[in-house]
C-alpha cells in the first residue's frame, strides 16, 4: 500500500513536471513559430499584409517627399550595380521622389541606368581601401559627411543599402519612418541569446546577455534624415573609441547599428521580406520577398579574407 502510494505520487509528479517543462519550452521557442507584427514598444513591423499599398502611396502623394538612397562600391563590388539598380527602378519607391548617391572607387565602371520619373543617380568618388571590413565601416563617416554637408534641405528621408543585392518586389512608402531598421535574415526568428551582439565588455558595442530586442542587419537602415545623421554620427564616434583602444566589434558597424537601436528603438521595423538572405532559399513565414543578397563568393569578390 505504501508503495503503490508513492508510485502514484511518482507519476503525479512526472505529470506536474513534464507539463510545467512543456510550458516553459513551447514559450521558449513559440518566437521561432510565430511572426511579430509589432514591437513590445508598440512600433509597427511590417510584413505583407500589415498595410494597404494603394491607400498608404496615396497618403504620402499628398506630400512632395524626396527619399535620399546610398549605396557603395568599390572594388569588385562594382559588378553589383548594374542589377541593384536596374531592380531598384522597377520596385523602389516607383512614382515618388529618389536621388540615388553611388559611392564607388571606380566612377568610370557605373553601367549606364535607365532612370524612372522622379529618379535621379548622383556617382561620388571615394578612395579605395584594402580591407573589407574598413569599406563598410567606413560607410558610416561617409554618410554622416554627406547629410551633414549636403542633404539637409535636399531629402526628408534617406535609405542606407548594401550593393550585392536585388529588388524583387515593391519597396514603397510603408517602409517610411523617424527611425527604421530591418530585421536581420538569420535571426528573426532566434530567440535572444542566439544573436551575435559583440560580447566584449571593452568594445562600444557591447550588450550584455538578457539585453536586446531583435538582431538587425547593417545592409539596410533608414529614416529621416536628422534621425539617421543622429545613428550614423554615434557609429562613427563609438567605431572611432574602438580603433583607439585596438578592438573591432565582432560584426564591424552592424555591431554597432545593433547597440544603437538597443538604445534609440527604431520607430519602425522591417521584416526579413525586405532584406532577405538569398532569393533561392526556403522563406517560412516570409511570403514575398521584396529585397535580397545575391548569392556571392566571399573569397573571390572581397579584397582580403
Ligand atoms: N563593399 C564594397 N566593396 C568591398 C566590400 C564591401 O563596396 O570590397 C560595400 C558594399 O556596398 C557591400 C557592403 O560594403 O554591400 C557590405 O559588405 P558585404 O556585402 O561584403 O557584407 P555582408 O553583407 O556579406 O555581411
Ligand atoms: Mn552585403
Amino acid at each position: 500500500m505504501r508503495l503503490r502510494q508513492s508510485f502514484h505520487f511518482f507519476l503525479f509528479g512526472m505529470f506536474v513536471g513534464l507539463s510545467l517543462s512543456g510550458l516553459i519550452f513551447f514559450g521558449y521557442t513559440s518566437s521561432w513559430f510565430s511572426r511579430t507584427d509589432v514591437t513590445p514598444w508598440l512600433a509597427p513591423v511590417v510584413w505583407e499584409g500589415t498595410f494597404d499599398s494603394n491607400l498608404i502611396d496615396s497618403i504620402y502623394k499628398q506630400q512632395n517627399i524626396t527619399i535620399a538612397t546610398t549605396v557603395f562600391a568599390l572594388g569588385k563590388y562594382t559588378r553589383f550595380i548594374k542589377d541593384f539598380l536596374e531592380s531598384a527602378e522597377e520596385h523602389y519607391f516607383v512614382g515618388f521622389r529618389v536621388h540615388y548617391y553611388l559611392f564607388t572607387d571606380q566612377p568610370e565602371a557605373v553601367p549606364e541606368v535607365k532612370m524612372g520619373k522622379n529618379h535621379h543617380l548622383t556617382v561620388r568618388s571615394v578612395p579605395s581601401m584594402d580591407r573589407w571590413q574598413d569599406i563598410s565601416m567606413g560607410r558610416m563617416e561617409i554618410l554622416e559627411t554627406l547629410m551633414e554637408n549636403e542633404l539637409a534641405n535636399k531629402a526628408d528621408y534617406i535609405f542606407c543599402l548594401d550593393v550585392d543585392t536585388k529588388f524583387y518586389g515593391r519597396w514603397g512608402v510603408e517602409t517610411l519612418g523617424r527611425l527604421v531598421g530591418v530585421l536581420h535574415p538569420w535571426f528573426f526568428n532566434y530567440p535572444r541569446y542566439l544573436f551575435t551582439y559583440e560580447r566584449r565588455q571593452e568594445s562600444q558595442a557591447f550588450i550584455p546577455a538578457g539585453e536586446g530586442d531583435y538582431y538587425y542587419t547593417a545592409a539596410a537602415f533608414g529614416g529621416s534624415l536628422a534621425d539617421v545623421h543622429h545613428l550614423t554620427k554615434t557609429c562613427r564616434k563609438q567605431l572611432n573609441i574602438d580603433a583607439a583602444n585596438s578592438i573591432e566589434a565582432i560584426w564591424h558597424e552592424e555591431s554597432h547599428l545593433n547597440k544603437y537601436f538597443l538604445n534609440k528603438k527604431p520607430s519602425k521595423v522591417l521584416s526579413p521580406e525586405y532584406l532577405w538572405r538569398d532569393i533561392n532559399m526556403s522563406v517560412g513565414q516570409v511570403k514575398i520577398i521584396r529585397f535580397s543578397h545575391v548569392a556571392k563568393n566571399n573569397a573571390e569578390v572581397r579584397p582580403n579574407v
